[in-house]
């Protein structure tokens, strides 16, 4: 079975249980840099680089939600560079996948590779099989963005631990409701909440949550001191849609759940791959590990004509990269050079109404 999501009833009621009569229910939006400061400081708020009320409510609701103590960045990758820049020093060694989000990796070959860290690849299928002797940090992506290959939390984690190393998993693709990467053993989760905690396309931020305190302590201290922090409008706006995230979760998860044994059927679709397909190779992996199977799809189509044609002429389609959005959104990733055919789509399925969107699918494949 794998580990709970947390209880989205209690996010709603959260930030509530801490009013006083007159407060107002929706959490206030401080913009302020400055805080009054007579004496000495003791520990409240004194300067917005360092912290500000809008983020603690936000931060709070993330703690909630990851069921670990959570700091907000201003993006996926201010979040994965933290875990990163946080925890390694020269001469330290890294595994990544090599089939996972290209910026992560861009940033350890260049920078990082700069200051003295080096970085092996590896394939996540298969990640857990070789050795972690020798890794000070390894980090793991499953289902990994874009080719929806799984590895093993628990066991990688484990293995980890056991040769003294740091495991940080991105759960982007999944979100707190449906994988729970600290229960199964990780040291440090990050997350993009430009994807589907987010929701609207219309904001970028990031989170690391960590039960280890001198993880925390040292990933806040690179927040301060390195300047990424995150307006307090964008925290606003991320705690406004965190509400919503579960709802629209299930409605994305359950349409891609429908739409996947459709698509698998049908004669334009080549291959295809959703963990939550009995026939996809994660399959029996995504039953022990993710309480959902995610809102991706990845398909492949005849030619990389018919997948542009499919993901532009489709009026339910936004052409665009990232996902997670309210609106269904496809592109073909080798247009990045991510290493994937030229005519594979990934598909991030939205909050449409099954049969409106498979209609406009279907009518789009044909
Ligand atoms: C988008 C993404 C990121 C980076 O998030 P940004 O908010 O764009 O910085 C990191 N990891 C994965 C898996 C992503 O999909």
């Amino acid at each position: 079975m794998p580990p709970k999501p947390p209880s989205a009833a209690d996010l709603l009621h959260l930030h509530g249980q801490s009013l006083s009569k007159g407060d107002p229910i929706s959490p206030d939006l401080t913009m302020a840099s400055m805080f009054h400061l007579p004496g000495l400081p003791g520990g409240e708020h004194f300067y917005g680089r360092a912290g500000t009320p809008t983020w603690d409510v936000l931060e709070s609701a993330l703690s909630h939600l990851e069921g670990a103590p959570t700091l907000v960045f201003p993006s996926g990758m201010g979040a994965i560079s933290a875990a990163l820049f946080s925890v390694l020093k020269s001469g330290d060694r890294i595994l990544l996948p090599s089939d996972g989000y290209y910026a992560t990796r861009r940033l350890a070959e260049g920078p990082l590779a700069s200051l003295g860290v080096a970085t092996d690849l590896r394939p996540t299928t298969g990640f857990a099989e070789g050795r972690f002797d020798g890794y000070r940090l390894v980090f793991i992506e499953t289902p990994s963005n874009p080719g929806l290959d799984l590895c093993d939390i628990a066991e990688i984690a484990g293995q980890v631990r056991a040769a003294g190393g740091i495991s940080v998993v991105d759960n982007t693709t999944m979100t707190c409701f449906g994988q729970r990467p600290l229960d199964l053993g990780a040291d440090i989760l990050v997350a993009a909440d430009t994807k589907a905690p987010g929701g609207h396309s219309d904001l970028l931020m990031g989170h690391l949550s960590t039960r280890d305190d001198a993880l925390l302590d040292a990933a806040r201290t690179w927040r301060t001191l390195s300047g990424g922090i995150p307006g307090p409008f964008e925290a606003w706006l991320l705690h406004r849609s965190l509400e919503t995230l579960e709802v629209r979760f299930d409605r994305m998860c359950t349409t891609a759940g429908h739409l996947s044994e459709r698509l698998a059927e049908h004669p334009a679709v080549s291959q295809i791959r959703y963990p939550g397909l009995p026939s996809d190779p994660g399959h029996a992996l995504a039953t022990r590990q993710m309480s959902r199977f995610g809102f991706m799809i990845g398909l492949w189509l005849e030619t990389e004509e018919k997948a542009e044609a499919f993901i532009n002429d489709c009026p339910l389609l936004r052409p665009a990269t990232s996902f997670g959005g309210v609106h269904s959104s496809a592109e073909r990733r080798a247009r990045w050079g991510d290493d994937v055919p030229a005519a594979f789509v990934r598909l991030s399925v939205g909050c449409e109404p099954l049969e409106e969107l498979w209609s406009a699918l279907e009518a789009a494949l044909g």
